[in-house]
């Protein structure tokens, strides 16, 4: 752990721990995947939505005033990158966020960084 600093500048910092943590990209991938689909701000919204309640298409379209196959598209994506999962019942299929560490985070992060009140106050 005390090897030298080895990086070409020396500005008497050492960097040897951030150095043996810097994620291998293919790491880091999936965080990228989901900045990529949350950087739209219907997909932030749609999936904000998700994040406390499992609907249709239809249902999510009529919430933003939005055509269902806009809508289906999004969910697509969303649904892509792992941020939400989708059940079928019947005809009708329904989407929520997924279960796990990053749509939990990037949940209270839209919340804490738009300043919104999370209608699930029960947590
Ligand atoms: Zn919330």
């Amino acid at each position: 752990m005390s090897r030298k600093n080895e990086l070409p500048h020396e500005h008497g910092q050492l960097h040897n721990d951030l150095l043996e943590h810097i994620p291998p990209a293919a790491d880091i991938a999936v965080v990228a995947e989901a900045f990529k689909q949350l950087g739209d701000p219907t997909r932030l919204r749609i999936f904000w939505i998700l994040c406390h309640c499992e609907e249709c298409v239809t249902d999510i379209a009529a919430m933003l005033g939005m055509s269902s196959p806009a809508v289906s598209h999004h969910l697509r994506l969303l649904k892509q990158s792992g941020l939400i999962v989708s059940r079928r019942a019947g005809k009708e299929t329904f989407y929520t966020a997924a279960a796990g560490e990053l749509p939990e985070l990037l949940h209270r992060s839209i919340e804490t960084v738009a300043h919104i009140t999370c209608p699930k106050k029960s947590d």
